[in-house]
């Protein structure tokens, strides 16, 4: 049997000297989605970021393996290049940067090209956007600024798209989204699938809604900075009945 395509080795981290994630577990094989729940504030975004290498958090015990490298002293900017990817819960506006001239820079950053072609990549782009029902206009805006939240994640779903990813991470990305745009944001999601088999897709989120559109393989609870439960798609339901008053922390 291969190596998993992404596993978390009792992965513990903190921010600011606070211990965040205690412990956590997490294996993710080639072709897998697996949906990551639990209340706010459990560490779910932490356990993302920290997974792309995010410079606030500090990993103070465990293993993040890629293939079976520990990429733990990796920079954000290896990981990515490595092909992992993170859709923020909160994506930021960069002023003066178009969204094409951004995309264009990210594809070469993670193909290795000093250049690419723009018309390749214009191409593609009006190719994506069609498929997420995106206004063509929009690659020459400034991104995220000014963008209604189903703006910024359909953004951030086309930038998945184009970026090829190993291992995708979408945080929230459905939160804030109408049944509309979720169902965009959803197929859109499906399709990058279908073009890219072998990807992993780490999906948080607190809705069945977005789960029932694609159905992960397997559910995590994440609570106090670690995974209480896990289970198949069926747990989401369980959840969305239950809440999560049922899953404790295996140690305080
Ligand atoms: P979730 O995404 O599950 O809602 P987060 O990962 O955002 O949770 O946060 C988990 C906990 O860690 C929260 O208590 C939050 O306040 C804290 N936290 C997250 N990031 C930082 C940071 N950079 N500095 C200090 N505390 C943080
Ligand atoms: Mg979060």
């Amino acid at each position: 049997m291969s190596e998993p395509l992404l596993e978390l080795r009792n992965l513990h981290a903190e921010a600011d000297g606070a211990s965040i994630l205690r412990g956590v577990d997490l294996v993710v094989n080639e072709g897998e989605v697996h949906a990551l729940m639990g209340p706010n504030g459990a560490g779910k975004s932490t356990l993302a970021n920290v997974v792309m290498g995010h410079p606030g958090y500090t990993v103070t015990a465990g293993e993040i393996l890629l293939n079976g490298e520990n990429i733990a002293a990796w920079t954000p900017d290896e990981r990515a290049r490595a092909g992992i990817f993170l859709a923020f819960q909160y994506p930021e506006a960069i002023s003066g940067v178009s969204v094409v001239q951004f995309l264009r820079q990210a594809i070469a950053a993670r193909k290795g090209l000093e250049e690419l072609s723009i018309l390749e990549v214009r191409l593609n782009l009006a190719e994506w956007m069609d498929r997420l029902g995106m206004d063509p206009a929009f690659a020459e805006r400034h991104l995220n600024e000014g963008f209604s939240g189903g703006e910024r994640k359909r953004n951030e779903v086309l930038q998945m798209a184009l970026l090829e990813p190993a291992i995708a991470f979408l945080d929230e990305t459905d939160s804030g989204l109408d049944i509309d745009a979720l169902r965009i944001v959803a197929r859109g999601v499906r399709t990058v699938r279908d073009q890219n088999p072998p990807m992993g897709v780490v999906i948080v989120t607190h809705y069945v809604k977005l789960l029932e559109e694609i159905e992960p393989d397997r559910v995590h609870i994440l609570v106090d900075g670690q995974i209480v439960h896990s289970g198949s798609a069926k747990l989401a339901q369980q959840i969305e009945l239950e809440g999560y008053d049922a899953w404790r922390p295996v140690s305080a």
